[in-house]
Order: C-alpha cells, then structure tokens, then sequence
C-alpha cells in the first residue's frame, strides 16, 4: 500500500525516511527493512497523531476505489 502523507515531518522523521531509502537499508534483509518500517510507523503514531488520523479517515476510500475497479 502506498500512502501519500502530507504533514511536516520532525528530524527524527527526515532522519528514519533517508535511513528507509539508503542503498544501504534498499539491500538490508527484509526483516531489517520490516523493522526499520516499524520503527519509523511506531514514531509516526505517538508523535504525529495527525498523519495516523489522515491514514484512518483515507482507508475506506481507498476500499471503496479498490471495489469499484473490482466490478468494473
Ligand atoms: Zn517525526
């Protein structure tokens, strides 16, 4: 799934989003890469509610475009 955040991410974000597209973390294993995602996921929710709430109110829209191309 691919989400389109639009928030202002704080240092310790800008810091998590270029460790998560390093080459480095790119060719990590993907439990690496699971984990770091956590972390980053677990950031999100307890210091920027309001990203967590926009991903919440996005979700059944998101249903709904996915039934709709389903019964075209
Ligand atoms: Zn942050």
């Amino acid at each position: 799934m691919k989400l389109y955040l639009d928030f202002q991410p704080c240092q310790e974000c800008n810091t998590m989003m270029a460790g998560l597209s390093s080459p480095e973390m790119l060719f990590a294993d993907p439990k690496t890469r699971a984990d770091e995602s956590a972390k980053f996921l677990r950031h999100l929710t307890y210091n920027h509610n309001e990203v967590v709430q926009a991903v919440i109110d996005d979700l059944p829209k998101q249903k709904r475009d996915q039934e709709f191309d389903f019964f075209k």
